[in-house]
């Protein structure tokens, strides 16, 4: 393709303004150009191939069919752009400038089908990892957005396979991939829309439950805000461009749950709902909420977390010597919420396994066994066939090959370690290896080949009669180097 306004006359029939990745346009006019025996919908692009769903989902019934109309049809005038329409300008919430891949996805598309492509998915905002790598997503270097029309395979030329260094904790990358989770049940469910009204009274009657407001639906502000900062570490959430100012009245969380008329990014609906620890769908398919008004059913009137603090350090004096476990069956109720809520505090006072057990859960580290040990002979053959000056195989640089971080080295991953202990390159191999490697590159260079030029051309000290002794052996026995 020469010209890119040929090719687009080509894809839609006549010359078009496409914009954004995001919300493609003229959706119609495509499918119409594809040849008569293609059943590809409209439907089927808009609802599968973008992130209509994503943004749509916690929009009215009637903004969502404009903006479906939208990309369908094209704009034809209107007053507003879709991403207007869904509220991208006035939002703190910025969308990512790059479009992301996952380096393993993208791996196992150019292994299986020699050819990758750009997922959905992964373009999800303050989505970290890929849900099915668990590894890193990456920024390629094509811009999301963008004045001129770019058509920009996923190849080499903008992608490539290194993993990044995960230095994210357990904690921030569970947090992120059961928001990414949430989001795909988004992207994937097309749930029946809800009004703002209803959502934000579905919020009220959640925080109620949890004696975070009162019976009338007025909020307890302030122990919203203390258990929504414990239950999200501040790292985090300023990764999710959600941080919050305690002091300042007119932060982010204390304005989200209030009836105006803002659109809120679908990430702070989703950050919201992960803390109340409510399932999507309940959100969607739930029929009646009561918000504000009074009902007559009695609630726990004084909630009190310094209570229910106390009630937990009571219960752990009661039961000396009781692990978590036994804790949490004795405080049922009470550890849930603690644990919920209240996690730093809990993880402080509460006497904590012989050895970390409890953590265990988080982790299914046999899987990841299981990953690792595969990757782990990718990297050694990696290691072992780079160019340039050879690298001893052992732990750290196979570690380094993959950028992964500390956990590497945890004992839990038994097949792993056992490979890793296997595979370590033995201080003499490695010595012979680095020293063939020098004599080769000198004789391609057509140096002059001497024991103890070889010696220093391998980087080894001049004097290490050991070495040396290793250059006469093989420069008497390999004649055909
Ligand atoms: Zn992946």
């Amino acid at each position: 393709m020469v010209s890119k306004r040929a090719l687009i006359e080509d894809l839609f029939g006549r010359y078009v303004v496409v914009s954004s990745s995001y919300f493609p346009q003229y959706i119609d006019l495509f499918i119409s150009c594809l040849p008569p025996t293609s059943k590809v919908t409209s439907k089927e692009i808009i609802e599968e191939h973008t992130l209509f769903n994503f943004y749509t989902s916690f929009l009215s019934k009637e903004k969502t069919n404009l903006i479906y109309e939208m990309m369908g049809k094209g704009s034809n005038g209107a007053k507003l752009n879709i991403e207007q329409l869904i509220g991208f300008g006035g939002s703190k919430v910025r969308k990512p400038s790059y479009l992301k891949y996952c380096p393993l996805c993208y791996k196992e598309d150019m292994d299986t089908l020699g050819e990758s492509y750009w997922r959905i998915h992964h373009q999800i905002i303050g989505a970290y990892y890929c849900s099915k790598h668990h590894v890193l997503l990456k920024e390629s270097t094509v811009l999301s957005t963008g004045s001129g029309t770019e058509f920009i395979c996923t190849d080499e030329q903008v992608c490539n396979e290194k993993l990044l260094e995960d230095n994210y904790s357990d904690t921030i990358k569970l947090l992120n991939l059961r928001y990414i989770h949430n989001a795909e049940l988004l992207l994937n469910g097309n749930f029946p829309r809800k009004k703002l009204t209803y959502i934000i009274d579905f919020y009220i009657d959640r925080l109620r439950e949890r004696g975070l407001a009162s019976t009338n639906g007025n909020l307890y502000m302030k122990d919203i805000q203390e258990l929504f900062l414990n239950f999200y570490p501040k790292q985090y959430l300023k990764m999710m461009q959600s941080d919050i100012d305690p002091e300042s009245p007119s932060n982010w969380l204390r304005l989200f749950v209030r009836n105006n008329k803002k659109n809120r990014s679908p990430l702070r609906h989703l950050l919201f709902l992960q803390f109340l620890g409510v399932k999507i769908d309940n959100l969607f398919q739930n029929k009646k909420v009561l918000g504000k008004k009074v009902v007559s059913v009695q609630y726990n009137p004084s909630f009190d977390i310094q209570k229910r603090r106390e009630q937990w350090l009571q219960l752990i004096k009661e039961n000396p010597g009781a692990n978590r476990s036994q804790l949490k069956e004795k405080g049922k109720g009470l550890h849930t919420w603690i644990y919920r809520y209240d996690w730093d505090w809990y993880d402080k006072v509460t006497p904590k396994a012989a050895l970390g057990k409890e953590k265990a859960g988080t982790i299914d580290w046999e899987k990841r066994d299981e990953e690792c040990l595969r990757l782990v002979s990718e990297a050694v053959e990696i290691i072992l066939q780079r160019e340039g000056k050879p690298i001893r195989v052992t732990p750290s640089s196979i570690r380094n090959t993959l950028g992964f971080g500390s956990w590497f080295h945890n004992e839990k991953l038994v097949r792993t370690q056992r490979y890793l202990k296997e595979v370590k390159e033995d201080i003499d191999d490695f010595r012979v290896r680095k020293i063939k490697w020098a004599i080769n590159e000198m004789l391609s260079k057509g140096h002059i080949v001497s024991p103890y030029k070889i010696q220093l051309y391998a980087g080894f000290d001049g004097s290490n009669k050991k070495v040396r002794k290793l250059i006469l052996e093989i420069l008497g026995t390999n004649n055909h180097i």
